[in-house]
């Protein structure tokens, strides 16, 4: 399954709001990393304390910052490189939803190349407080399933199953079920 966008626009509105609390999403900001304010369409990842990439986030265009080209002419030491926005349920007590979105920025010829969904990640409690955690890897086509039962963990690596955000239970009997007929 390939979800593409077509600026990070797109991709923040990907989903809204939490599909459990119904809570906003939000992009999540790691430290000074990312820098992203809602108001201005400029999104920008510090790659060192000296290189940075500012991208449009209507337009797509892209930056490429450097503090050394001010005083030499040098060509960036990176070409294509790949950079993730993880947004989250913005509900401190549900963070039940997660999901990121790869970036493949072409720094070289400043564009981006791709915008897709990487990953989506789900948490779920049943009446008996036992957690079950769904992570869909879109780009390797792959499910991680595990369940957290008092002390006791079970991993589970499948084929990629496609969550019913409207009703994750459904999703959680459908994936028991395989495991068991496996
Ligand atoms: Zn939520």
């Amino acid at each position: 399954m390939n979800i593409k966008f077509k600026n990070i626009l797109d991709c923040l509105n990907y989903k809204t709001h939490c599909p459990f609390c119904k809570e906003k999403m939000a992009l999540y900001r790691s430290d000074s990393y990312i820098e992203y304010k809602s108001e201005e369409p400029r999104l920008r990842f510090n790659l060192s304390e000296e290189n940075a990439v500012i991208i449009d986030t209507i337009t797509n265009e892209v930056e490429y910052q450097t503090k050394k080209s001010l005083f030499v002419n040098t060509k960036s030491k990176y070409s294509i490189i790949f950079e993730g926005i993880k947004i989250i349920c913005q509900n401190e007590l549900c963070l039940r939803y997660t999901y990121i979105v790869q970036i493949q920025i072409d720094i070289k010829n400043l564009k981006i190349n791709d915008f897709g969904l990487n990953t989506e990640y789900i948490l779920h409690m049943d009446d008996n407080e036992i957690i079950y955690e769904i992570k869909n890897n879109y780009i390797s086509n792959s499910t991680e399933y595990n369940i957290y039962n008092n002390d006791t963990i079970k991993y589970h690596k499948i084929p990629l199953i496609l969550p019913d955000l409207s009703n994750i239970k459904k999703t959680i009997d459908r994936i028991n079920n395989l495991l068991i007929i496996n």
